[in-house]
C-alpha cells in the first residue's frame, strides 16, 4: 500500500503531480512519500504491539539506514520513534544528524574498524552487534581505553537458507556474517569475561527480500533455544535482535510476500516466554514502496530484434536490476492506454545497464516521463557517478508540499573534488 496514485491520468505522489517535480528538478529524480513512510513504519510497529520486555519496553524498531540513508527520510522515521540500525561511521553520523537518539541506535556490520567502534561508544549507542571473537577483543580494548562499557549483542549465523537472491542472503554457514552457532556459548562467556563489555543479548539477520517466513521461523526457534541455553549456563540475556529482511511486493504478477501482520504473528508465537526486549531492523519494508525514480525517455530506438526505450536514468542511479536482476514495475506518468514491448535501458556504456527486457510497458515516445516503482529502498543509496554522471537528486513529498532534499550534484562540484597531479599541470 503506497500513496502514489493516478489523478485524471497523471501519476501523483500524495497531492503532488510528479510531472511538476520533474519539470522543476529535472530527471532522473527520486521522489519519496512521507505518508507511505509513516504508514509502513506504523503498520510494522503496530504488528509488534504489546510485545513488551519485563521492564515494560516496547520493541525497538531500528530502521536499517542503509536501505535509504537520506537525512529527511531518517528524520521522518526518527520523529515516529524509530531507532536506527547503522553499519558504518557514516551511517552513525547520519542517524544522529537526523535526530535519532543514541539510545535507539544499534551498530551492526562484519568489519567495524576501531575508529568506528570508538565513534559509536562515544556517542553512547544502545548496542553493538558483534560478529566475531576477534571483534570482541577489539571492542573491549576500545571501550577500556575510553573508560566506557559497551553493550554487546552477538550476531549468530544460524546456518539457515533464507531462500532469497544469493547476493542478499546472509544466514548461510558459508556467508561472511555472524558467529557460527556452536561457538556462541563460548563467545558469550568471552564477552562476559572481557573488560569494558556488557553482553546484553543475541541477534540474527539472515537476508533481505524474504518472501517466505519459514527461514525466519527456524531462525527465531534457534534464537529461543540459545536464550534458554545461555541462561541455563548462568549468563544474562536481556535482548534479542530479530534483524530485518521482510520482503515487499515488486511484481503484481507474483504471490504477495508475507505482510507485517503475518510477521508480527510469527514473532508473537516464536518469542513467547523469552522475557527479553525485542529489537527489529527493517529497512526495505519501511522505505521500498515509499519511493519512485522518475526518468525521461531520451529516445525510442528500433533494433533488429527488439525495440529499445533509452531513458535518462541508468544503472548508476538504480543499480538493483543490473546487480540482482531485480524487477521494478515501469509505467508512464501519463499513460495513453496503449502498450508496447520494449527493452528499457539507460545510456551507460554497459550492456548490463538494462532495466527491463522485452517487457510489455505503457506506450511511450521521446520526451515522455516514466516512473520506476518501488525504488525507495537500495535505490539512491547505491547510486554512483559512473560515466561521470552526477549523483541523482532526491525529493520528499508531504501532502501538497515537497522539498528537494538532495540536489542534483553539479558536474563542476564533481570535478572540484579531484586534483590533477602537480606534474601534469
Ligand atoms: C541490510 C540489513 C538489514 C535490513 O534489511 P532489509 O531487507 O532492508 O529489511 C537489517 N539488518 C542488517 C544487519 C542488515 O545488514
Amino acid at each position: 500500500m503506497d500513496h502514489f496514485s493516478d489523478r485524471a491520468g497523471r501519476l501523483f505522489a500524495e497531492e503532488v503531480d510528479l510531472a511538476a517535480i520533474a519539470a522543476a528538478v529535472g530527471t532522473p529524480v527520486y521522489v519519496y512519500s512521507t505518508a507511505t513512510l509513516v504508514r509502513h513504519f506504523t503498520v510494522f510497529r503496530d504488528a509488534l504491539a504489546g510485545l513488551v520486555s519485563p521492564a515494560g519496553e516496547a520493541p525497538l524498531v531500528a530502521y536499517a539506514v542503509k536501505a535509504n540513508p537520506n537525512l529527511s527520510v531518517v528524520a521522518t522515521l526518527a520523529r515516529l520513534g524509530a531507532g536506527a540500525d547503522v553499519v558504518s561511521a557514516g551511517e552513525l553520523a547520519r542517524a544522529l544528524a537526523a535526530g535519532v537518539p543514541p539510545e535507539r541506535i544499534v551498530f551492526s556490520g562484519v568489519g567495524k574498524t576501531r575508529a568506528e567502534m570508538a565513534a559509536a561508544l562515544t556517542a553512547g549507542i544502545y548496542q553493538v552487534n558483534v560478529e566475531g571473537e576477534a571483534e570482541l577483543h577489539a571492542l573491549s580494548a576500545v571501550a577500556t581505553a575510553l573508560g566506557v562499557e559497551a553493550p554487546v549483542a552477538l550476531r549468530i549465523n544460524p546456518g539457515v537458507d533464507a531462500k532469497t537472491h544469493a547476493k542478499i542472503s546472509t544466514g548461510l554457514a558459508d556467508n561472511k556474517f555472524g558467529i557460527p552457532l556452536d561457538r556462541i556459548p563460548a563467545a558469550y562467556a568471552l564477552a562476559t569475561s572481557l573488560p569494558g563489555l556488557r553482553p546484553v543479548g543475541i541477534g540474527a539477520h539472515i537476508g533481505s527480500q524474504l518472501t517466505d517466513l519459514a527461514p525466519l521461523e527456524a531462525t527465531f526457534a534457534t534464537l529461543g533455544e540459545l536464550v534458554r541455553d545461555l541462561r541455563a549456563a548462568g549468563m544474562p540475556v536481556e535482548r534479542v535482535d530479530l534483524g530485518g529482511g521482510l520482503g515487499i511486493p515488486y511484481r503484481s504478477d507474483q504471490p504477495a510476500p508475507p505482510t507485517p501482520a503475518d510477521y508480527g504473528a510469527l514473532v508473537r508465537r516464536a518469542t513467547e516466554g523469552w522475557n527479553v526486549r525485542l529489537l527489529c531492523e527493517p529497512g526495505r519494508m519501511i522505505v521500498g514502496n515509499a519511493g519512485v525514480l522518475v526518468s525521461r525517455v531520451v529516445t525510442v530506438k528500433p533494433g533488429d530484434a527488439r525495440t529499445f526505450v533509452v531513458v535518462d536514468a541508468a544503472m548508476n542511479d538504480l543499480l538493483r536490476p543490473s546487480l540482482y536482476g531485480a524487477w521494478h514495475h515501469i509505467r508512464a506518468l501519463s499513460p495513453d492506454s496503449g502498450t508496447m514491448v520494449a527493452t528499457v535501458v539507460g545510456p551507460v556504456c554497459e550492456t548490463g545497464d538494462t532495466f527491463a527486457e522485452d517487457r510489455t510497458i505503457d506506450r511511450v515516445s521521446e520526451g515522455d516521463l516514466i516512473a520506476f516503482m518501488t525504488a525507495g529502498a537500495y535505490g539512491a543509496t547505491m547510486a554512483s557517478t559512473y560515466n561521470s554522471r552526477p549523483l541523482v537528486p532526491e525529493v520528499l513529498v508531504d501532502g501538497d508540499r515537497w522539498a528537494l532534499v538532495r540536489p542534483r550534484e553539479e558536474i563542476d562540484a564533481q570535478l572540484a573534488r579531484e586534483a590533477v597531479a602537480p606534474w601534469l599541470t
